[in-house]
């Protein structure tokens, strides 16, 4: 790396001073020719290339040179795109499902084959499911090692099948095993990984994925790449993509990949598996959501949402607002920090749809918006946006329901 500052061109503005956020560059007086003169000065210790103080320079007094790391990788030599088919006890996870419709898609603009691969015991039956759903190639690895889920084995044998197929995007999801044992892997390997992907996209061109997810508490949406590196790797959150249609005895190649499990390191015991037994709302199962936000005004305000949900055998959700309030549980909530959600129908009521609120639920095929905010992003997005006040217009709803059905 290499940064000048050009004394011809430097005026000591100290418009670089105060950009550089690293307080690495300062400007001094010199003497030269008995003519004293202003000059910025680097502190290499301090500074890390970031350019701030060359974009904020107006006389181009400071160039810099930043040396693009090469990884080695021979990316021509890694092709494909790959699902982790996570399952839990023998059953496939819904979010398989998910990627591999969104594989299939990222796939063919790359045109290249879907593969999926399945770490378990006893669940090779389970691959012409995902031939089913999309998959072109179906690896399974079968081991009673596998039999619970330990993030020693399974990320010791992707990383040895990965590093044998070398495929060049791998998705999987931002469950707790996803997130659990991805990292893992992709550090084996000396790859990237983005973490809780909202959306993905293929440059067919680079053949880069572009990996977007929220950066910055949330208040940004990131496009992360993996240039120089293969494969790459991303994590995605449930629910934004939608499950991959069945289509019935399609036409796939099963691959029983045989594994040494002695080469697989273990440092866990299994010594049991307690199933969670909290109660927890079933967004899964909901076809119907009807979701309260700020614009309730109070916990009253949920007894409207509850009894419109009850009518249309409908599951209750809330902005983080509304949870803030004390107004509902948690578990609840839907958005960045709560759940992801992809119903049929959707009804916003009071909720203005803040990224955070609107990358859980983006998804839904209809979106109804009641608000009296007829500009905010929920009625902007909506298929059909009521403008008013919710407590005119949700009793209307409720006794119209109600009429139909006397
Ligand atoms: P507001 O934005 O205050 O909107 C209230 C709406 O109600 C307005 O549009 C208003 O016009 C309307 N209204 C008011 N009165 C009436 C009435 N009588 N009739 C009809 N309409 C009315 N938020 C989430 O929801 N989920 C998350 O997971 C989440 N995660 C977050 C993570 C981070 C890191 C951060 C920083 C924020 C997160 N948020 C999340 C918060 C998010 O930014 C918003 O603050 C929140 O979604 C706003 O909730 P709201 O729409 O209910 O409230």
């Amino acid at each position: 790396n290499c940064i000048k500052v050009f004394t011809d061109k430097c005026v000591g503005c100290k418009m670089c001073e105060s950009a550089c956020p690293f307080n690495a560059i300062s400007i001094v007086e010199r003497l030269e020719h008995r003519k004293k003169f202003k000059l910025a000065v680097v502190d290499l210790n301090k500074c890390i290339y970031c350019g701030s103080c060359v974009q904020a320079c107006k006389f181009n007094a400071i160039e810099f040179k930043k040396d693009v790391p090469q990884s080695g990788v021979d990316k021509n030599l890694y092709r494909g795109v790959w699902i982790y088919a996570e399952q839990r006890h023998g059953e496939v996870s819904n979010i398989v499902y998910e990627l591999l419709n969104e594989g299939k898609r990222l796939a063919g603009k790359l045109g290249t084959a879907l593969s999926a691969v399945l770490i378990g015991v006893n669940i090779k039956s389970k691959a012409q499911e995902l031939i089913n759903r999309g998959a072109d190639k179906v690896y399974v690895c079968e081991d009673p090692i596998f039999a619970e889920f330990q993030d020693d084995p399974y990320s010791g044998v992707l990383t040895q099948l990965i590093e044998k197929e070398k495929p060049e995007i791998v998705l999987m999801g931002a469950t707790n095993i996803g997130r659990s044992f991805v990292p893992r892997v992709a550090a084996r390997i000396r790859t990237g990984l983005t973490a809780d992907c909202v959306s993905l996209e293929v440059d067919p061109e680079t053949r880069n994925l572009r990996q977007t997810r929220p950066a910055f508490g949330g208040n940004i949406m990131a496009t992360i790449l993996t240039p120089e590196h293969r494969p790459q790797m991303s994590t995605v959150r449930h629910k934004v993509f939608k499950e991959a249609k069945i289509e019935e005895g399609r036409k796939g190649e099963i691959i029983e990949y045989k594994i040494d499990v002695q080469t697989l390191l273990n440092r866990t015991r299994f010594l049991g598996f307690i199933k969670d037994t909290n109660v927890v709302v079933n967004f899964a199962a909901a076809n119907i959501i009807v979701s309260g936000g700020r614009g309730l005004g109070s916990l009253e305000g949920f007894k409207l949402i509850k009894e419109l949900a009850e009518l249309l055998g409908a599951t209750v959700g809330a902005s983080r607002a509304a949870i803030d309030l004390n107004w509902i549980p948690s578990s609840h909530q839907i958005g960045q920090t709560g759940r992801t959600v992809a119903p049929k129908v959707y009804i916003a009521c009071g909720i203005s749809g803040q990224i955070q609120h609107m990358v859980g639920m983006g998804s839904s095929d209809i979106i109804i918006a009641i608000n009296k905010d007829a500009t905010c992003p929920m009625m902007q997005t909506a298929t059909y946006a009521l403008e008013g006040d919710l407590h005119e217009i949700i009793p209307c709803i409720i006794t119209e329901i109600k009429s139909s059905r006397c």
